[in-house]
């Protein structure tokens, strides 16, 4: 089954029960200056849960293109490490405002797997949340499954993978108790059932999350019960297409060989297994679409965050011996997977190519240089050695590496960054600019890694001097 067939047969299920079918909202959402990108289904329908937006409907069903490369929901650092995370992917999910609850979210979900994509009930598991009797004995008398195959989970925070049965869109707004729905891909996958301690494996993955709708949590971390309880679900397109298609990984999936293939093809590379391409297929969907809803690669806010993801395909690009702009080049490869079900991709296809291309032009001048500092640096290391932070902030200045770039880099040599003297620098920079009296400062920008974590540095509102000061600009 394709994917295409997966998202149009989940979207008829839910029509067929009543369920409204509503378009993906773009990426940046537009009724929440909070959140960073849309990272969910229910983004577009969070004023609806809270009351404050009234529909004609109280049930709808969508296929949601969602980002998380930053903010609550980021999994950039997941891409090419894990075989189920994306920083672009879809969501198809259910929805009930006020309406149905527990017992039928459940139902219904059930339905579609065993009934309608007839997966086998035995490779199924859920979790529910710990104290949540309620979805325990529907899972349990009324679905049938047996108490080995539901976990129960509380919120889990900190871990990195682990199961968190509280979901929450952001600090603030919507959240409440989930039930989720695991997909065991069998013993040949290393990994332990959700709950135990190696969960964080490829071999049970989390397909499904159906969240029961009860709080809006508010900037001080009260919850306030919604006005009815509702549910939002979650289902990732990748995730169900390679399940259905008898695959482990995400990235063998018809959608992704097809990207897989055209990066190849533009890096003269023979081994399609090379986890290079995964990343750039990755990242190929996130930057076109962000930049089709309205992004551009800066040095802000939005924008940086997409320049980060651009810049990372091009050094995965560059691993794999390109030394010129490769990258746009892939985006009608991605029209022709996406297009259909995504016009406004083939609408701006020429644009999205411009941009990219000029983000590339840009990036392949400073790119060898910089490499070449980077990789000399990093050879008089040893594993588990932590990278000067002078030099990454350098790196940064002068050759447009931006931090989680070298880190990830770093990541590859097992070695971390001394992001402190990363930050110190920065500032010292900043303190520097501002004694010139020249620029203003901009919004805080937050990105967490794995080899480095770093919170807010300011990021710059540029005028002559600063473009000056910062080659990135
Ligand atoms: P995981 O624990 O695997 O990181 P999650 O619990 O963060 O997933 P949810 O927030 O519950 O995910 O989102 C609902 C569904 O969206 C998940 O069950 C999964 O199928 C899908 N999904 C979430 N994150 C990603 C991602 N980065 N790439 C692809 N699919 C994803
Ligand atoms: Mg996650
Ligand atoms: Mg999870
Ligand atoms: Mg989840």
């Amino acid at each position: 089954m394709k994917s295409s067939a997966i998202r149009q047969s989940f979207l008829d299920f839910f029509a067929s029960k009543g369920h409204t079918v509503v378009p993906s909202s773009p990426l940046v959402p537009g009724n929440d200056p909070t959140l960073l990108f849309t990272n969910a289904g229910m983004v577009q329908f969070k004023d609806v849960f809270t009351g404050q937006d009234k529909r004609t409907y109280t049930r709808a069903v969508s296929s949601q293109r969602c980002v998380r490369a930053g903010g609550k929901h980021n999994d950039l650092e997941n891409v090419g490490y894990t075989a189920r995370h994306h920083t672009f992917f879809e969501m198809l999910g259910n929805f009930s405002f006020g309406d149905y609850f527990k017992q039928d979210a459940i139902k219904y979900a059930w339905e579609y797997l065993t009934t309608v994509l007839k997966l086998p009930t035995e490779k199924l598991w859920v979790t529910v949340y710990a104290e949540d009797d309620e979805a325990y004995d529907i899972w349990h008398n009324d679905v049938g499954v047996p108490k080995e195959r539901i976990v129960r989970i509380g919120d889990n925070k900190g871990a990195r993978y682990a199961s968190d049965n509280f979901w929450a869109m952001g600090d603030t707004g919507p959240c409440g108790p989930c039930t989720e729905i695991f997909y065991d891909h069998g013993p040949e996958v290393a990994g332990g059932p959700p709950g135990s301690p190696d969960e964080d494996g490829d071999r049970y993955i989390e397909i499904w999350n159906n969240v029961f709708m009860q709080f809006n949590r508010d900037e001080a971390g009260t919850m306030h019960p919604l006005p009815k309880p509702s549910v939002d679900t979650g289902m990732g397109l990748e995730r169900i297409s390679a399940v259905m298609q008898h695959v482990h990984s995400n990235y063998d999936i018809d959608l992704f060989q097809a990207l897989i293939k055209a990066a190849a093809r533009e890096t003269q590379t023979a081994d399609l297994a090379n986890n290079s391409l995964k990343v750039i297929a990755d990242h190929i969907r996130a930057c076109s679409f962000l930049i089709v809803d309205g992004v551009i690669p800066g040095n802000e806010g939005r924008g940086y965050v997409l320049r980060r993801i651009i810049r990372r395909a091009i050094r995965h690009g560059y691993k794999l011996g390109a030394r010129a702009a490769f990258f746009h080049r892939i985006v009608p490869d991605l029209a022709a997977v996406m297009g259909e079900a995504y016009p406004e991709l083939v609408k701006a296809q020429d644009r999205v190519m411009d941009i990219l291309r000029q983000e590339e032009e840009r990036f392949f001048e400073t790119i060898e240089h910089g490499m070449g500092i980077l990789e000399s640096a990093l050879k008089a290391l040893p594993a588990g050695g932590t990278f000067d932070g002078e030099l990454a902030f350098k790196l940064h200045d002068t050759y447009g590496f931006p931090l989680d770039l070298t880190a990830d880099i770093c990541r590859e040599a097992d070695v971390g960054v001394d992001t402190a003297a990363f930050d110190a620098a920065m500032a010292r920079q900043k303190a520097q600019a501002r004694a010139a009296g020249k620029f203003k400062l901009g919004a805080a920008l937050e990105y967490a890694g794995e080899a480095t974590t770093f919170h807010g540095y300011d990021t710059l509102t540029h005028d002559a001097t600063v473009l000056a000061l910062y080659k990135d600009g």
